[in-house]
């Protein structure tokens, strides 16, 4: 290989490279627009776009004063992952409230003290069967697939287990626990 042949290939070698490490590098980007719950998660329509919000849990937020409401303007920071918007920090009445630290980790803390019990919505099957013989009402049906909500889930095991009478637990294995 001549001289220029290898400073070419060099020089597209760093180009793509360039490229590479743009595409991965995500950045962190503001966003506002009107907030809209759908089930227990909050969308931010911000007229263009609609986009999955990935906030705090609902007792960080309490311990902030942070009270969301539907149809309120509302301006984020965060990164873009796909549709969903993961939450740095949120300005509320010109206050920055810091949800994350710069390097992404949250502030809240991530080790809950009960198992996190989830729906697997592509497993589901919609047969309703799990909502009754949860003791809380945590399960409820949403477009026909069952959702848990977490603040009212006291992980009692029910609805992957069974309840020891009729019900033999999801008949498709679609709860688990998130580890
Ligand atoms: S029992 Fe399983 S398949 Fe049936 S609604 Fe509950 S999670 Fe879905
Ligand atoms: S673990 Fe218990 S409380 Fe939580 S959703 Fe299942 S049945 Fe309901």
């Amino acid at each position: 290989m001549n001289k220029y042949a290898l400073l070419t290939c060099i020089f597209i070698m760093i180009l793509v490279v360039n490229v590479i490490s743009q595409t991965n590098e995500q950045k962190l980007e503001r966003f506002d627009g009107k907030l809209k719950k759908i089930a227990d998660e909050w969308y931010l329509n911000t007229g263009e776009d609609f986009f999955k919000l990935e906030l705090a849990p609902e007792d960080f937020l309490k311990d902030k004063e942070i009270v969301l409401e539907s149809k309120m303007d509302f301006s984020c920071t965060g990164i873009l992952d796909g549709e969903e918007i993961i939450i740095y920090n949120i300005s509320i009445s010109d206050e920055v409230i810091e949800i994350r630290e710069e390097e992404g980790k949250p502030l809240w803390d991530t080790k809950p003290d009960k198992d996190i019990y989830i729906v697997d919505a592509d497993k589901c099957i919609g047969c309703r069967l799990c909502v009754k013989p949860c003791p809380t009402n945590a399960i409820r049906m949403v477009e026909g697939i069952a959702v848990i909500d977490m603040n009212k889930c006291i992980a009692c095991g029910i609805c992957i287990e069974g309840d020891g009478k009729r019900y033999k637990g999801c008949p498709v294995d679609a709860i688990f626990i998130k580890k």
